[in-house]
């Protein structure tokens, strides 16, 4: 069993920031986990003290069923990725992703045979003798991948290890990455600020923000019932609609119209209401239980597009349209949610009721 836990670690910066604050975690063993959040929220320094990188403040960090937290970087087995791959310029491929066993004192032939099988296996044959200097991006990535390979660590760390590689590569490597890590069914941490490479690669994601996890769940969970405002208005391409409401009589009283109060809350209750623009369908006809507006900017997002419906005074309602259906600027719309696609938040940035 390799799983991590983390049991109320907090970093805390000699200048006195908090990057990570009493924070309780598991990892399972073989599960492909995300740490997501805005820049500065202390994914990287998370990650930086399971390897070892960064000495926890407070709190203890295990690694299968041993507790790491005092054991320097070498001695907890795990290997990590980072975002400029560190290799090193004066060494050959061969020796860049013999490394770890370079360190381990695996004899020089047995390490270069270990190298050569682990490099094939990610299509490097051709490339052994070659400098990283000559290498693609995506050449220099696999390196990097089959250096964390080479030595069976029990887990492997990733920080943002497809951010410098251009659009196209990244999806290809995406899918890589994932087929990777299950054939060999490490346990993974996996740093990003992307929420779409999250959502497409993890089997769980934790949202940070500030230090904290304000959501664990699986990308099904975080995307369609998100815990918070913060983490709804975090998760999906096109972000969620959050419009201010007060209940009334059953039905939800919003700048842009009524529905009906999917929960039974006390007249006057003040809640945040949140519905994905991809969970609302637009009509050019007024209909009932529906938020109406002027369309304003219409931006094409490929195979649809998103429509602003503004409203007087009030944050305007995101729409997503198929191809072909876009309304025209200047006219009215309506936009009629999916049935049990109405989530709502306490008032002022709070939690699902
Ligand atoms: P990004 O996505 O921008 O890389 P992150 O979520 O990985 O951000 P961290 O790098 O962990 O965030 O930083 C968390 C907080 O800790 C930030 O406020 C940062 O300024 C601070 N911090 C990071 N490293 C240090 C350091 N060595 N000394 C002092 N403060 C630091």
């Amino acid at each position: 069993m390799a799983g991590i836990g983390l049991s109320g670690v907090t970093k805390t910066y000699p200048g006195g920031v908090t990057a990570v604050d009493g924070l309780d975690l598991t990892v399972h063993d073989g599960e492909f986990f995300a740490l997501l959040g805005p820049s500065g929220c202390g994914k990287t320094t998370l990650l930086r003290t399971i390897a070892g990188l960064e000495q926890a403040s407070a709190g203890t960090v295990s690694i299968g069923d041993r507790d790491v937290t005092r054991l320097a970087p070498g001695q907890r087995d795990v290997a990590m990725v980072f975002q400029d791959y560190a290799l090193f310029p004066h060494m050959t491929v061969l020796d860049n992703i013999a490394y770890p066993l370079r360190v381990k004192r695996i004899p020089r032939a047995a390490r270069h045979d270990r190298a050569r099988e682990v490099g094939a296996g990610l299509d490097l044959a051709d490339l052994m003798a070659r400098r990283p200097a000559e290498l693609s991006g995506g050449q220099q990535q696999r390196v990097a991948l089959a250096r964390a390979v080479v030595a069976h660590p029990k887990a492997f760390l990733f920080d943002e290890p497809l951010s410098n590689l251009d659009a196209r590569l990244r999806l290809s490597a995406r899918t890589f990455l994932k087929r990777l890590q299950r054939d060999l069914g490490i346990t993974t941490v996996f740093v990003t600020h992307d929420q779409a490479e999250a959502l497409a690669m993890a089997d769980r994601i934790a949202v940070m923000d500030a230090g904290r996890i304000r959501q664990v769940g699986t990308p099904r969970e975080v995307f369609g019932r998100p815990a918070t405002s913060f983490v709804a208005h975090f998760i999906g391409s096109t972000p969620m609609n959050l419009l201010d409401a007060t209940v009334t009589g059953g039905r939800l009283t919003l700048a842009a119209g009524t529905l009906p109060c999917p929960a039974d809350l006390p007249d006057d209750t003040r809640v945040t209401v949140g519905i994905r623009p991809e969970y609302l369908t637009y009509s050019k006809d007024p209909v009932e239980d529906a938020l109406a507006g002027t369309v304003g900017i219409v931006e094409h997002l490929g195979s649809s597009s998103l429509v602003t419906l503004e409203t007087d005074g009030a944050a305007p309602v995101g729409v997503v349209v198929e191809e072909g259906a876009e309304p025209e600027p200047g006219t009215r719309g309506w936009a009629v949610p999916r049935p049990g696609r109405v989530l709502l938040y306490r008032a002022g940035g709070g939690d699902l009721l």
